[in-house]
């Protein structure tokens, strides 16, 4: 294992530490976000990789993305998520984890779990993988394959769920929830309680990439986010009495605040996304925006982090037009989230439009009525594959 350079500096909540209002000095990146791959066998209709996916074929060879893992380890980062699209289609998993251990590196393996054996598991534990994250689309077969595109993954997710635990890694269960499966949440939390899942992550759907495509055939309405929530608090009581310790974590979706999220805990202050092909994002969104964002190929991470434009743009308070310049509550937020002010109101500079101070929250209004009146059924969402990407590409100008 080699050693880091950690910075002796205090770390604020947020990862930003601030010498004057205006002026942030930069913490390390603690969290870095391996994207190995856009290759992925199953089709959600909620993925939030970037709709062009197709068109973007290349990938960091095994070399260059043990380069960057130094990079970040010498810059401080501790957590390595192995991310995708599908990273079990990098037929390299296993020497990257291994890289990365090394390093000293915690390391997350993210999965839809199709792909992955008996025999994977155990190679990844001998290159030293820590833990591992199972995605499910549904609490039951026919849901799950309607919403992936695959009649076989619900029972070899279930199998690996029970191996990756018979093989003593932590693991966590995610589902994203949406208007088509929020209404079985007591079924998914029994379904993975019975998997015997450490942490459980029941996430309302984020809408960025192929979900806000798909957005008002996925956003829950409020009643269903209130009825789900009312499930989450009685099984925590439920647990808490039977001394399970199961941590049950639910997201609810942004959409139906009146403040919008810290997102990533400010721009450019704890995380950092690297592309398959190589290109570093503070979000992993953020490739959407209008900002050149620079190549692990062509820059140091180092680099990149603390002095490209990409990673500048946003950080600290100075980029912030009114109403955030003058709002009290813009250390909280940071204004929100960039992707989203971008998507909704055209401009990545504006507040997000979650908040109620945005002269653009009546598009968060109208999502939520729209939620009311959709009739949208599964097979009438736009499925995350390489024809509608390509399709979705070429009507594109
Ligand atoms: S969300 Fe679904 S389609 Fe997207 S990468 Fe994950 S498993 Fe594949
Ligand atoms: S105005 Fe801006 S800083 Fe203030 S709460 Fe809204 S998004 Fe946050």
């Amino acid at each position: 294992m080699t050693s880091a350079n950690f910075s002796s500096r205090p770390i604020s909540k947020s990862g930003l530490s601030f010498v004057n209002e205006q002026k942030p000095v930069v913490n390390p990146p603690l969290w870095l976000l391996a994207e190995l791959t856009y290759r992925c066998p199953l089709q959600c209709p909620y993925c939030s990789n970037p709709l062009d996916f197709a068109s973007q074929d290349k990938e960091l060879t095994t070399t260059q993305w043990i380069k960057v893992f130094k990079q970040a380890r010498a810059m401080g980062s501790v957590q390595l998520g192995f991310s995708g699209g599908e990273p079990l289609m990098r037929k390299d998993l296993a020497e990257l984890i291994a890289a990365a251990h090394d390093l000293g590196f915690y390391t997350n393996l993210i999965t839809s779990g199709i792909g992955l054996t008996e025999k994977k598991l155990q190679t990844f534990a001998d290159a030293g993988l820590d833990h591992i994250q199972i995605s499910f689309q549904a609490s039951d077969e026919t849901l799950n394959a309607a919403l992936a595109g695959s009649e076989k993954a619900f029972r070899q997710k279930l199998a690996m769920a029970k191996a990756v635990k018979a093989h003593g890694y932590p693991m966590v269960l995610n589902f994203v929830l949406h208007r088509h499966n929020i209404d079985q949440i007591d079924r998914i939390i029994e379904l993975c309680l019975q998997l015997e899942a450490d942490d459980v992550e029941l996430a309302t759907c984020q809408f960025y990439g192929w979900a806000q495509l798909n957005r008002e055939g996925l956003l829950p309405t409020r009643d269903q986010i209130e009825r789900a929530e009312q499930v989450v608090k009685r099984y925590r009581e439920s647990m808490a009495k039977d001394g399970n310790l199961t941590n049950l974590l639910f997201v609810t979706p942004d959409y139906y605040e009146e403040r919008p999220k810290g997102c990533m805990g400010g721009w450019g202050a704890i995380f950092i996304s690297v592309t398959p092909e190589g290109t570093a994002l503070p979000c992993h969104s953020a490739r959407q925006l209008p900002v050149k964002f620079p190549s692990v190929l062509e820059h140091d991470l180092d680099d990149i982090w603390h002095h490209s434009f990409g990673f500048n743009r946003y950080r600290g308070f100075d980029w912030m037009p009114e109403p955030c310049r003058s709002c009290d509550e813009k250390e909280k937020d940071y204004g929100g989230c960039r992707c989203q002010a971008f998507m909704l109101t055209g401009s990545a500079d504006n507040a997000d439009p979650v908040c109620a101070k945005s002269s653009h929250h009546d598009k968060i209004l109208a999502a939520r009525e729209a939620a009311n009146r959709t009739r949208t059924q599964i097979h009438e969402l736009q499925f995350r594959n390489r024809v509608n990407s390509q399709l979705i590409f070429k009507s594109i100008p």
